[in-house]
């Protein structure tokens, strides 16, 4: 059995003389005047242990294997650190080498690396001070995100990954198939799916919104938590071909109970990263983005700001009337862009900001029309620096609306006729939103790159590891 006592973070607690050992990976290592100076670290707190190796100590044969990227066992007593830095350090008696890290090809050297290369090495750079952050904020974040669900009575929701049904229209998406592709059966011209594996033509989901409605209308106040997919050729920083997504989904709620419940949410969650994660924050703070903590401190405690899309354009007609050069186009009846999300946010208010009641035109067939028929129960939640951060909608509960509304927008009515018998059939008022996980993600670390917060980024043209 291998003897240890666990986690480094609880060695930190354990009280000066106590014989321990600690088990990790070596993050550096400084020699000076015989004495050698070994940072490690085993992921579960951003501090490494300082060990210390007094002259004569250890075999030089041993230490000689003790070098960055080390895998090592040290065993020996825990003693007041008189440096800087740290509290208690540990004296070490004996040092086990699990698995050296030859120094001259060990491609995670101290400093200097940048975050595109830090990508290539997405098998080592999870022991790097920023990747350690981002992994055990992520997890956090995860945990916070079942909690707050979960203590208000929503049932978890597994949404299916491979989806059957042609009706969400969030994106491209992937399609999942095992016809051979060298020799596709085809029949009239067209793909002949009844000889795939499905025997119908089938995706990877791009939301589980819809699968997320029916369990509503069942269990009342649901959400799903889990990976969803969108073939969208944009290599922005701000999307991935495969990223998590977390969708609420209330019977009995209105716009306004969704809007609240958003708001509530993300503070709550905020709250909850910074109760657990301050070590991993104020790195952030100190080397990523100086205004994390700021930030998330302020939204925390503030109320956010509400403004209708109407109100909204009017705000960026008027920046633009005071000279403000806008590259797309702004009126009524435009989508609101990046740079029109992140000026309201970032300049206007400097809080969150939720846009609500969006025309029609622009947005989905299942959001419910407002009395103005112009305009839909729509939601997005506006973020400084990201933009859009959560999307959502109370939903079209009427069937005859329902619908129209798919006859309108020239969609299939029998791909939806599940979709519309939820509203034949004890049909309730009801709303939800999406969160993008990784976006929650790069809010909270400052990371610019929505690739270095997710393990393995899946991205048009990448797909290591
Ligand atoms: P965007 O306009 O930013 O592409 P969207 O309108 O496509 O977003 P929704 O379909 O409303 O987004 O998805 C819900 C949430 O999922 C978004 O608010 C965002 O947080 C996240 N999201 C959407 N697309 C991606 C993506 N490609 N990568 C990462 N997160 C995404
Ligand atoms: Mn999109």
């Amino acid at each position: 059995m291998i003897e240890k006592n666990g986690y480094i973070r609880d060695l930190f607690r354990q009280p000066l003389g106590a014989p321990v050992a600690a088990l990790g990976w070596v993050k550096t290592r400084r020699d000076s005047k015989g004495v050698h100076f070994i940072q490690l670290n085993d992921g579960s707190c951003f501090q490494d242990l300082q060990v210390v190796v007094e002259a004569g100590a250890i075999p030089e044969a041993t230490l000689l294997h003790a070098t960055t990227g080390a895998c090592l066992r040290v065993s020996g007593e825990l003693i007041a650190s008189p440096g800087a830095g740290q509290a208690v350090e540990l004296k070490a008696r004996e040092i086990h080498v699990y698995g050296p890290a030859d120094p001259a090809t060990y491609p995670l050297q101290k400093k200097g690396h940048s975050m595109e290369f830090l990508r290539e090495i997405a098998h080592l750079r999870t022991r790097s001070n920023t990747f350690g952050a981002v992994f055990r904020v992520r997890n956090a974040l995860s945990f916070a995100i079942h909690k707050f669900f979960q203590e208000r009575g929503f049932i978890w929701v597994h949404a299916p990954i491979i989806s059957g049904s042609d009706a969400e229209g969030a994106g491209r998406m992937f399609q999942v198939t095992t016809l051979d592709l060298m020799n596709v059966p085809r029949q009239g011209g067209q793909i002949d799916y009844t000889q795939d594996f499905f025997g119908k033509s089938t995706n990877l989901t791009v939301s589980g919104q819809l699968e997320a409605e029916i369990f509503a209308l069942a269990f009342s106040n649901v959400y799903t938590f889990g990976p969803t997919f969108r073939a969208e050729n944009s290599n922005t920083p701000r999307h991935l071909a495969e990223f998590w997504m977390i969708e609420p989904e209330m019977a009995f709620c209105d716009l306004d109970g969704n809007r609240k419940l958003a708001e509530a949410f993300l503070k709550d969650i905020i709250a909850h990263v910074l109760d657990h994660c301050r070590p991993d924050l104020e790195f952030f703070n100190k080397r990523i983005d100086p205004t994390v903590l700021e930030t998330l401190e302020h939204v925390a405690a503030s109320s956010f700001e509400h403004v209708t899309y109407t109100e909204a354009v009017r705000l960026l007609e008027k920046a633009r009337d005071q000279g403000r050069a806008w590259e797309f186009p702004v009126f009524w009846g435009a989508d609101l862009q990046s740079e029109h999300e992140r000026y309201l946010t970032e300049e206007v208010f400097r809080k969150p900001v939720v846009v609500t009641d969006y025309p029609k035109e622009i947005k989905a067939f299942y959001m419910r029309l407002n009395e103005d028929e112009r305009t839909v129960r729509a939601m997005d939640v506006l973020a400084p620096r990201i933009g859009e951060i959560i999307g959502g909608s109370q939903r079209e509960e009427r069937h005859d609306v329902l619908l129209s509304k798919i006859r309108a927008q020239g969609l299939r009515e029998q791909d939806y006729w599940w979709y519309l018998e939820l509203r034949k059939y004890g049909t309730a008022p009801h709303a939800g939103f999406g969160l993008g996980l990784e976006r929650m993600m790069m809010y909270l670390t400052g990371m610019k790159n929505i690739r270095d917060v997710i393990p393995f980024p899946r991205t048009p043209g990448s797909a290591e590891f």
